[in-house]
């Protein structure tokens, strides 16, 4: 790589997400982990959005404390599509220069990050867990899973900017904090005959999808439920509990939950208030999508297994025989407090 002149860059960039004229909550929860980080670098949060009609999603990132919103509208953004979204979005980084840029690790944004790095020729970590600074060289510290969940790696880009990552969805909390920060519209000139692709078609997934993040607690269940009828006491305490119900890659595997109740490295990343791990060993790859619940429960009959190494409460015995008594209990409870 070619070392660049990286003293002139400033700020942190994120890129805003949307869909159905909405900003995707990752893009919050970017937000929100970049005021932390700009605190220690003494610099701003910019957001910026590339669509048809995006101008209104500045109210929404201003209300997590973004100082600038800016912003590309264009009928070619109208959907996405890589090339267009990827030169404007060059444009725009090229011109301002910020410091670092913290894309979505979504579908979209995975898609869209690894073509603007390769464009700006600068670095990428893709799919981070974790984003700190090192205070004596300023850099952005990138961590993520790797050697198949194993390992923990910490990656940095001391000579090119931006300095770039995508960010799993879940794993930073998106905390409302008013700003009145600034709109600045920009143009791009797009070369029509240079973007080929049109979209003929599209097909939803019909898989139950489901947002586990919008969720205060998550009852979960694993292999050591040993059943699929079992699951029902899964998807009960949930219920009572005002919760959803989610799963580990084996019970997933086993056939007894969705994939996209999946929790962990590939699934999803979640930090409710409550995680109740019911029959999960607490594999490194389960953790890293749960370890940052507020309060962890686990029920597990091997009093040595690893999930009790991180949770709050343990409790040793047989989910058969323990899931049944607490929905008992909570039921109780509620009924008493009507
Ligand atoms: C690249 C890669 C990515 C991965 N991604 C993920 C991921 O996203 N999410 C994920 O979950 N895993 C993931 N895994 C798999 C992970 O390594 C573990 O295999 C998996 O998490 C184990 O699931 P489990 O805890 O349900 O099963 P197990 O590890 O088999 O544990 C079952 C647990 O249940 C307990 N138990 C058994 N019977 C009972 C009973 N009757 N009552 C109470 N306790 C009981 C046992 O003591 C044991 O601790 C990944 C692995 C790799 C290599």
């Amino acid at each position: 790589m070619i070392k660049q002149d990286i003293g002139e860059y400033k700020h942190i960039w994120i890129f805003v997400e949307h869909k159905d004229g909405k900003a995707k909550s990752v893009s919050f929860e970017l937000i929100s982990k970049a005021r932390e980080l700009a605190e220690v670098l003494g610099c701003e949060v910019h957001t910026f959005a590339l669509g048809k009609k995006v101008k209104h999603l500045a109210d929404e990132v201003f209300r997590y404390g973004a100082n600038k919103f800016y912003f590309i509208e264009d009928n070619l953004l109208s959907e996405y599509k890589t090339e267009p979204f990827r030169d404007a979005a060059s444009y725009l980084i090229d011109k301002y220069k910020p410091e670092i840029v913290l894309i979505g690790a979504t579908t979209l944004g995975r898609d869209l990050a690894g073509t603007i790095a390769t464009k700006l020729n600068t670095g990428l970590t893709a799919d981070t867990t974790g984003l700190d600074i090192d205070k004596k060289t300023n850099n952005l510290l990138m961590t993520r899973p790797t050697f198949g969940g194993n390992l923990m790696a910490t990656i940095f880009c001391p000579d090119n900017r931006p300095q770039m990552s995508t960010s799993r969805p879940g794993v930073y909390k998106a905390v409302e904090f008013s700003v009145e920060g600034e709109v600045v519209e920009e143009s791009f000139k797009f070369n029509k005959s240079n973007y080929l692709k049109t979209v003929i078609d599209k097909t939803l997934e019909s898989e139950e999808a489901v947002n586990l993040n919008f969720y205060d607690v998550i009852v979960a269940g694993g292999l050591g439920m040993e059943t699929k009828e079992n699951f029902k006491y899964v998807k009960e305490l949930s219920s009572i509990l005002g919760g959803t119900w989610a799963a580990s890659r084996k019970a997933v595997q086993m056939g007894w939950a969705p994939q996209t109740r999946q929790v962990g490295q590939t699934g999803q990343t979640v930090h409710p208030k409550i995680y109740i791990a019911c029959g999960i060993s607490g594999a490194i790859q389960h953790q890293v999508g749960m370890k940052s619940s507020e309060i962890i429960i686990a029920i597990n009959k091997d009093e040595e297994a690893p999930i009790f190494e991180i949770a709050t409460y343990g409790i040793v015995g047989e989910t058969g025989k323990i899931l049944p008594a607490m929905i008992d209990l909570f039921r109780e409870k509620i009924k008493k407090e009507r």
